[in-house]
């Protein structure tokens, strides 16, 4: 798996939810299919007066999240900028040639009310569940870059092997200490609350 693909999967899947963070903190989640990919740069299109626009001018945080029925989940975080007034109607054009209905929602001059945001900064989680053991990959696109997610073990280990028992994905293999493979973690947990230790952390 590479961000490319990742980007095109979404791009099958075609709508995604884009959740935002509003004035008093709270989730905002919608879905949008008005949504232009230009390798990985992702450009979508909302109304200037809408709640979604305001939320990415003050805040510009955007996490998109996407399923595809291999059992895929690919989650992607970043930061939305709104597109130069310059480049504002080119990349109107582009979506609304791809995506006729638009014109159904905004026809002729009404579209003027249109506005186009890009994400080009952002990271990718990738989860696959029809794999075993699953898998989960991350990636960085642009400057965006990665915090470390999951569950580490250890000096305090003292090698009693308990975690290996209790892991579903059976991704836990012996050593001093015992070591997870973050690639195919299903982050449950269950190592860590059954460590006598308390030699598993959560990153
Ligand atoms: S349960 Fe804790 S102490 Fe035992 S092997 Fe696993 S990490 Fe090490
Ligand atoms: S978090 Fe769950 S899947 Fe990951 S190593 Fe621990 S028990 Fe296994």
């Amino acid at each position: 798996m590479d961000a490319l693909t990742c980007v095109k999967k979404l791009g099958y899947v075609g709508v995604l939810d884009f959740a935002t963070v509003d004035e008093h903190g709270a989730p905002q989640v919608r879905n949008i299919s008005a949504i232009h990919f230009e390798g990985t740069d992702i450009y979508f299109l909302t109304a200037r007066g809408k709640y979604f626009a305001s939320q990415l001018r003050r805040d510009g945080r955007v996490q998109i999240l996407g399923y595809t029925r291999y059992k895929e989940t690919i989650r992607l975080s970043g930061v939305a900028e709104e597109v130069p007034k310059a480049e504002q109607t080119h990349w109107r054009d582009v979506l609304y040639r791809e995506q006729p209905y638009l014109e159904n929602v905004y026809p002729g001059e009404t579209k003027d009310i249109d506005t186009m945001f890009v994400i080009r900064d952002y990271t990718i989680e990738y989860f696959c569940l029809s794999t075993r053991p699953i898998t989960r990959e991350y990636f960085a696109v642009g400057n965006a870059q990665i915090t470390p997610k999951g569950y580490v073990i250890g000096e305090a280990c003292i090698g009693c092997g308990t975690c290996q028992t209790v892991c579903p994905q059976g991704v836990i293999t012996e050593g001093s200490p015992y070591h997870i493979d973050p690639a195919h973690c299903l982050q449950c947990g269950a190592c860590a609350e059954n460590c006598p230790v308390g030699a598993v952390r959560r990153l």
